[in-house]
C-alpha cells in the first residue's frame, strides 16, 4: 500500500490540483449512510473547515464503516475531486480507511447545540467542537499578534517572576506557596506562621501582577512587556473574572499620559485588526453561531477613535442619566469605583464607542499611581469596551520618591517589602508608565464569547480547578 504523506485540512480544502492522492487525518464529524454512499465530514482542528469524504460503502468492510462514528478517529487516503455538492470546492474519493480509534457511544460531545455549563464540565473533550476550535485558534493568532506588535515597537520581551515575596500591590488577593505542612504548622508566641524555614525563608505568594517587577525592566531597557500567567484568589464568581489569567504588562520611559493613551489604542486596534485579517472563517462562524453582531463590533473598534473621558465628566454624565430615570443596580457619584454597569452604559448606550477613562480619585486606585497637580485624582487610564468593561487598566506612575512614599504611608504598605521598588526612584528616576491588559478579556471581546471561562482551555475559579 502506498505511503502518503498527511495533508492538513486547511491546506487539502486550498487544493486544486484535483486528480491528486491525498492522505487525511482527523476525527469524525458526522457521519451520514446511504445504500449507494457514504459522506463522513472530517476535522483535523487545522481549521473550522470539514473535509468531505465520498465512500463507496461496496468497496468498504461493512464492520469498519459502522465504526466510523461521530468523535472517532481515522487516517483516509483518496483522490482529491472538484466538488459537487455546495459549501466546499474539493472533497476526497475515499479508496482506504484506517481507524485510529473508534469512539465510545457515550462520547460527551455528539450532541449539537449542549449548553456552555455542559461544556464546561467536559472541558477536556470540548476543544474538539466547532465553537471551542474557533477560538482556540483565535487565541493562538491573539497571542502571536500581541507578540509581533511590541516586537515591532521595539519592546523587548521581559519575563517577572511568577513567585512573589511582596504582597504590597493590592490588585487582588493572592495565592500562598509553601512547602510547609499544612497539618502541623508552628506558630511564634503571638499565633503567627512561622516562615523562616519555609522553601523561601518568608511568606510567598503567586504573584498577581508583573508590573513592579516591570518598571524594574522598563527604566533600564526603555520599553518591555510582560506576557504571562496571573493569579487572583478574588471569590468573584463573574463572567469576567478568573482565579488564573494571562496579562499582558507592557511598561514604558518617557511616556506621558496623552501618549499611553495612544499606545493603548494603537496596540489593541492592531490585535483587533489581525484577528480580521488572519482568523476571517473562525469570526465567521462565531458571527453566525454565537453573536451576529461580532464582525460589526469588531470592525467599530478598528473604525473609531476612542473617547478620551476624565472619570469627573464620566460621574457627571452616570449622573444626569440617573437623573432622566436611567436605573442601575449600584449608586454612583464621585469617589465611588464604577461597576461594570456604570462602564457599559457610557461605552454602549452614551458613546457608542470605546472609552479611555483618566484622572480617577487617588482612593480608588492604587499608590503607585502619579498625582495630579489637584491633589485628588491621579493619572490612570482604563480601557472601557463593549460587552466587557475594563478591558485595559494602565495609569502614568509617580516617579517622585517623596510623593511615592506619602502614598506607601498614607495607605500603610509595608515599607520592608518596597524598598527595591522604591530604589528606582532613588537611582537616576524618569517619568514612567504602562497597563495590564487582562489577555482572557481581549479574547472574550474578539471572540464574542459572554463567559471568560469559556476562552481559556482550562479555566481555573473558586470550587473549581478540573483538568
Ligand atoms: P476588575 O475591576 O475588572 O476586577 P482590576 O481593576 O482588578 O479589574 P487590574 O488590576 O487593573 O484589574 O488588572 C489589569 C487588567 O487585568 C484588567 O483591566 C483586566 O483586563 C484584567 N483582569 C483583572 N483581573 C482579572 C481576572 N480576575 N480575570 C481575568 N482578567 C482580569
Ligand atoms: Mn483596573
Amino acid at each position: 500500500m502506498d505511503k502518503l504523506q498527511r495533508t492538513k485540512v486547511v491546506d487539502v480544502l486550498r487544493r486544486t490540483d484535483f486528480g491528486a492522492d491525498v492522505n487525511v487525518k482527523g476525527w469524525v464529524r458526522t457521519h451520514r449512510s446511504s445504500k449507494a454512499v457514504d459522506f463522513i465530514a472530517l476535522n483535523d482542528g487545522s481549521t473550522i473547515k470539514n473535509v468531505q469524504l465520498v465512500v463507496d460503502p461496496t468497496h468498504f468492510d461493512a464492520e469498519l464503516l459502522k465504526q466510523i462514528t461521530t468523535g472517532a478517529c481515522i487516517s483516509a487516503t483518496g483522490v482529491l475531486v472538484e466538488s459537487q455538492g455546495q459549501g466546499q470546492s474539493s472533497e476526497i474519493q475515499c479508496r482506504d480507511i484506517t481507524l485510529y480509534g473508534g469512539c465510545a457511544t457515550d462520547y460527551p460531545m455528539q450532541k449539537k447545540g449542549q449548553s456552555f455549563e455542559y461544556m464546561r464540565q467536559h472541558a477536556h473533550l470540548r476543544l474538539r467542537t466547532n465553537t471551542f476550535g474557533a477560538v482556540m485558534r483565535i487565541r493562538h493568532h491573539m497571542a502571536i499578534a500581541i507578540h509581533q506588535y511590541f516586537h515591532e515597537h521595539g519592546f523587548f520581551y521581559f519575563h517577572t517572576p511568577l513567585i512573589t515575596a511582596s504582597d504590597a500591590e493590592g490588585a487582588g488577593e493572592m495565592f500562598q506557596v509553601t512547602t510547609k505542612n499544612l497539618y502541623d504548622l508552628e506558630k511564634d508566641e503571638n499565633g503567627k506562621i512561622i516562615y523562616s524555614d519555609d522553601f523561601f525563608g518568608k511568606m510567598t505568594s503567586l504573584t498577581v501582577s508583573g508590573q513592579l517587577e516591570g518598571e524594574l525592566g522598563a527604566t533600564a531597557l526603555g520599553q518591555i512587556y510582560t506576557f504571562g500567567p496571573t493569579f487572583r484568589a478574588e471569590n468573584s464568581n463573574t463572567p469576567r473574572h478568573l482565579a488564573e489569567f494571562w496579562m499582558i504588562e507592557p511598561e514604558v520611559a518617557f511616556i506621558e499620559l496623552a501618549d499611553l493613551m495612544h499606545l493603548e489604542e494603537d496596540f489593541i486596534k492592531y490585535c483587533v485588526r489581525w484577528a480580521l485579517e488572519k482568523c476571517r472563517d473562525d469570526l465567521e462562524f462565531l458571527n453566525k453561531m454565537i453573536d451576529p453582531t461580532l464582525l460589526d463590533r469588531l470592525e467599530g473598534v478598528v473604525r473609531e477613535d476612542f473617547v478620551r473621558l476624565t472619570y469627573t465628566d464620566g460621574i457627571r454624565i452616570l449622573e444626569e442619566a440617573v437623573k432622566g430615570g436611567r436605573k442601575f443596580e449600584f449608586p454612583i457619584s464621585w469617589g465611588m469605583d464604577l461597576a461594570s454597569e456604570h462602564e457599559r452604559f457610557l461605552v454602549e448606550e452614551h458613546f457608542k464607542k470605546p472609552v479611555i477613562m483618566t484622572d480617577y480619585p487617588k482612593g480608588i486606585k492604587a499608590f503607585y499611581m502619579k498625582l495630579n497637580d489637584d491633589g485628588k485624582t491621579v493619572q490612570g487610564t482604563d480601557v472601557l469596551f463593549p460587552q466587557i468593561g475594563e478591558i485595559i487598566g494602565g495609569s502614568v506612575r509617580e516617579e517622585n520618591y517623596d510623593k511615592l512614599v506619602a502614598q506607601i504611608e498614607e495607605r500603610q504598605i509595608p515599607m520592608k517589602d518596597m524598598w527595591w521598588y522604591l530604589d528606582t526612584r532613588r537611582y537616576g528616576t524618569c517619568p514612567h508608565g504602562g497597563f495590564g491588559l487582562g489577555f482572557e478579556r481581549l479574547i472574550l471581546f474578539v471572540t464574542g464569547m459572554q463567559n471568560i471561562r469559556d476562552v481559556i482551555p482550562f479555566p481555573r475559579t473558586p470550587k473549581s480547578a478540573e483538568f
